[in-house]
């Protein structure tokens, strides 16, 4: 058993915070000065700490290098309007975690430890959460595979590691997409819902075509008759079909965004209809056409809403007219304001960190 309050702290001798310039960050690019690990050695977690960012030493035999068995988190932690940090409903990020991770055959992390480690971690990174609004520190909790085997078998050793990087206000250009026919980025049955490395690196080679194609990104499909809409990229889907938010509802191919469910919950309460059911492309393709398809975007951490702007359906491009006072940038307001506790947070989803 973990210990938890007993996570070591070797603080850096020189913070890289004075050098940044906080005005110009690009997604993922910079790392805080430190990094959380924790190893799963011998049934149990061991050896949590706070160190100095810096480059591992692994055995290239590390099964994780070899089958896969890596999985993540993204959430991110915000600077409110009283200068105090949250960090937007990470229990539910621990929650996906596990769930990864029982799908993945890999150790779990008691929550005790998770948030222990988060806390203390963003607490020691605080100078690193940005102060403008939209911007914030953008925090990825992955777990890797590090017993040193060749054999194909569920590893015995694990590092859980917590590593952050300030971002910027990400605000998605309207996208252009394309539903996906020929490619798929989970099957039914297989590791859509869990959020493992492989589903990532699966979906790359049909993002890029579908770039060089002149599009952003994909609309999944389902992999079995490529007849139901599943996920956009690597964002949850939603519609707005007359007053109604659509989206797909989740299955073992569809991962359950914390945004999703965010967005969901909001928009109820906004007075709006809600649908989590089957959105057949031949839906989607008449309602394009015959207007009530109102609004189409793309629901994740990073961007928080991606508005889509096209459309193409076997070759058929249609066009969504974006408004400004979309229901998706209404919706995107009112998350901010609960974010910045500039909204009463009536739902208990900001994890305040305490310094
Ligand atoms: C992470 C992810 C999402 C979005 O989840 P959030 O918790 O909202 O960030 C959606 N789809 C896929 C495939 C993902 O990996």
């Amino acid at each position: 058993m973990i210990v938890t309050s007993n996570i070591q702290i070797q603080k850096t001798t020189r913070s890289r915070v004075p050098e940044v310039d906080f005005s110009k960050l690009e997604f993922g690019k910079l790392s805080t000065d430190h990094m959380f690990i924790a190893e799963y050695r011998a049934g149990e977690w061991q050896d949590a700490r706070i160190v100095p960012f810096s480059n591992l030493s692994l055995s290239p035999f590390a099964l994780g290098l070899h089958y896969g068995q890596t999985i993540f988190e993204g959430m991110k932690a915000f600077r409110m309007a009283d200068g105090n940090i949250s960090i937007f409903r990470p229990e539910k990020n621990l929650e996906r975690f596990n769930i990864s991770a029982r799908r993945m055959c890999m150790a779990e992390v008691p929550k005790d430890l998770f948030m222990d480690a988060l806390h203390q971690f963003v607490a020691l990174e605080h100078e690193w959460v940005p102060k403008t609004e939209g911007s914030s520190l953008y925090l990825r909790p992955f777990m890797f595979a590090s017993e040193a085997r060749l054999g194909v078998k569920p590893s015995d050793e694990y590092y859980f590691m917590i590593v952050a990087s300030p971002v910027g206000p990400y605000y998605s250009q309207p996208v252009k997409v394309k539903v996906e026919t020929d490619y798929a980025r989970a099957a039914e049955g297989g590791t859509g819902y869990a959020k493992c490395g492989g589903n990532y690196g699966g979906s790359l080679y049909p993002a890029m075509l579908a770039r060089k194609a002149g599009f952003d990104q994909v609309l999944w499909t389902d992999a079995k008759t490529h007849s139901f809409i599943e996920e956009s990229g690597t964002m949850n889907v939603m519609f707005r079909f007359g007053d109604v938010v659509v989206t797909p509802s989740l299955s073992s191919s569809i991962l359950d965004g914390v945004t999703r469910d965010s967005i969901l919950t909001l928009a109820e309460d906004m007075g709006y209809g809600v649908e989590e059911r089957e959105v057949p492309v031949a839906e989607l393709e008449q309602r394009l056409q015959d207007g009530s398809c109102k609004e189409a975007f793309g629901a994740g951490t990073a961007a928080l809403i991606a508005p889509i702007e096209y459309i193409n359906i076997h070759g058929e491009s249609y066009r969504l007219n974006i408004q400004q006072d979309a229901l998706m940038y209404q919706i995107k307001k009112r998350l901010t304001d609960i974010r910045m506790g500039n909204t009463e947070d009536i739902y208990g989803w900001n994890y305040l960190v305490k310094l």
